[in-house]
């Protein structure tokens, strides 16, 4: 048994004394008077959590794992652990585990959410080991090993894996969130979808030629791989699938400007493939401004330094910052708030706990840092599964984390995208023809697969998109493409951080 395995005993096996007694918890020091009731409480939301556990199919099977996060790497982690003498728990805020990479189509309006997120409990119908929650972590108490959610419920772990991923960063000027949202959720892509199409509508109604001009003005922030995908998206559905729908304007004067700070797009992929990126964008009819620092946002516009751009939709895809799990567990973390793990994704000081995907920090084999993407946050998900199992069998851990890089992925338009994989470089129609078969790969079920193919072949003979659907449920807030006075903050906006991998 491995040294820093304190969790392979069986349960029976091991003290409970720390779980008894009245630990610090996230919600600060409790009085004396205040503990008995509390702890009655705590008691029995933890043994209401326990009952997740008793089932009959999986008896015998009692060491917890608590899995936070039902993205890439969460998922993975509990896959792995699928035939493990282990009871999972997976929480998730959301019911669904949602494939990031084309949430992009969501917000242009592409494809449907249905098409590119599932229902985690579907995903572990047949995983009997897999007890999936629908609730939103708060906090964990590590001497006592439990998680706090938000709907009171405390959950016991023997092993902890973290698996929260990434959010938006707006370097702290957050108050441009409401006018520039990022895109990182189903509700994300729905609010940006309906401020793209309302515009479209607003422009129809107007008088106004100015306005109508700021309505027609779209504004992208941030040159990395969300930012020229939505760029292109945008552009090409304003010059090719609404052409010929509105009766007052024609939908080709719509501006489409993307706003760089640094001195190129896509600047993780090979130079020759980001200026193919840029010529083939401003071919298309995207206004592309590098070295370009965004100073302000507000409801009617992006002001860069002198220059203003009066635009009705804005969305930002500058900077990602990892989730709030370091400080839930008070894990040493690097300047993106990512966890710093030991070699095998455990917590030098909690090695009880893992953190994988957008929320650890790891290196690689050469002291590269991992890139926050898809395939790594699968790899450390896998990877952490892998160890916990062979701590609980009694084997050594499995070698250190390596992660293995497959190359980086980004599409501009309709025939056009860019790959670079080790000894091959691809661009324009070929490229997006893998770019397409690498995501259609990927996404999970048949169903997705033939439903997003379909829209594909669909999109591309016909030009149309299927999901023009202008929703209230998300974005309801009337400053979403309402004029206002300027801000007049000064902060840059940096690149997106770099993550596209097939
Ligand atoms: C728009 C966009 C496009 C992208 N395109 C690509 C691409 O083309 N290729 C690529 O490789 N990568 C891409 N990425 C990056 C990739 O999606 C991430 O690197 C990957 O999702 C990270 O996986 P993860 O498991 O760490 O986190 P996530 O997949 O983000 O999952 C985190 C999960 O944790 C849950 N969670 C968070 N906080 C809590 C809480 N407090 N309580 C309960 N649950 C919580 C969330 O609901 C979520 O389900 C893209 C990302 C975005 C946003």
């Amino acid at each position: 048994m491995p040294e820093n395995t304190p969790n392979n005993a069986p349960e029976t096996d091991r003290p409970t004394a720390r779980r008894d007694q009245e630990s610090p918890s996230s919600s600060g020091p409790t009085t004396p008077a205040a503990a008995a009731p509390e702890r009655r409480a705590r008691e029995e939301v933890q043994r209401t959590a326990q009952g997740h556990h008793s089932k009959p199919e999986t008896a015998g099977a009692t060491h917890r794992v608590v899995i936070i996060g039902a993205g890439f790497g969460g998922l993975e982690c509990a896959r792995a652990l699928a035939r493990a003498p282990v009871e999972i728990t997976l929480v998730d805020r959301h019911n669904h585990h949602l494939f990031q990479p084309l949430l992009y189509q969501v917000a242009t309006a592409a494809l449907s959410p249905g098409d590119i997120a599932w229902p985690v409990r579907s995903v572990f119908r047949r995983g009997r080991n897999v007890t999936v929650l629908m609730a939103t972590v708060t906090g964990v108490d590590t001497e006592a090993r439990l998680v706090r959610t938000a709907e009171g419920l405390a959950l016991p772990y023997d092993t902890l894996v973290l698996a929260t991923g990434a959010t938006h960063s707006y370097f702290g000027r957050d108050e441009w969130a409401r006018f520039a949202p990022g895109l990182k959720t189903i509700e994300d892509a729905t609010a940006i979808r309906r401020r793209l199409l309302l515009a479209f509508e607003r422009a129809e109604l107007t008088e106004d030629p100015a306005e109508r001009r700021r309505l027609l003005t779209f504004a992208v922030v941030g040159g990395g791989p969300t930012g020229v995908e939505l760029a292109g998206a945008m552009v090409e559905l304003a010059r090719a699938t609404i052409v010929g729908e509105f009766r007052r304007f024609d939908p080709r004067s719509a501006r489409v400007v993307l706003i760089e700070a640094g001195p190129r797009l896509l600047p993780t992929l090979p130079k020759d493939l980001s200026t193919y990126a840029h010529h083939a964008l401003e071919r298309m009819g995207v206004q592309v401004l590098l070295g370009t620092r965004v100073t302000g946002v507000d409801a009617s516009g992006v002001q860069c330094g002198e220059e203003r751009i009066a635009a009705s939709t804005i969305v930002w895809a500058a900077g990602v910052v990892a989730s709030a799990a370091a400080a839930w567990v008070d894990a040493e973390r690097d300047r993106a708030g990512r966890i710093k793990v030991a070699p095998d994704l455990s917590l030098p000081s909690h090695p009880e706990i893992f953190a994988v995907g957008d929320t650890a920090a790891v290196t690689d084999a050469k002291g590269r840092p991992v890139p926050g993407n898809a395939p790594a946050a699968k790899q450390m998900g896998r990877h952490a599964g892998r160890v916990i199992a062979a701590r609980l069998a009694g084997r050594t851990d499995p070698r250190p984390f390596a992660y293995r890089h497959h190359g980086d992925l980004a599409t501009i338009g309709r025939r056009a995208a860019v790959v670079s994989l080790d000894s091959i470089r691809l661009k324009g129609w070929l490229a997006w023809l893998f770019w397409g078969v690498a995501h259609i790969w990927y996404l999970i079920g048949f169903r997705s697969r033939v439903v997003v193919s379909f829209e594909w072949i669909w999109g591309y003979l016909t030009l149309q998109r299927g999901a023009r659907l202008i929703t209230r449920s998300s974005d309801a807030r009337p400053e979403a493409i309402a004029p206002a006075e300027p801000a007049g903050a000064s902060v840059p906006a940096t690149i997106e951080a770099a993550r596209r991998t097939a």
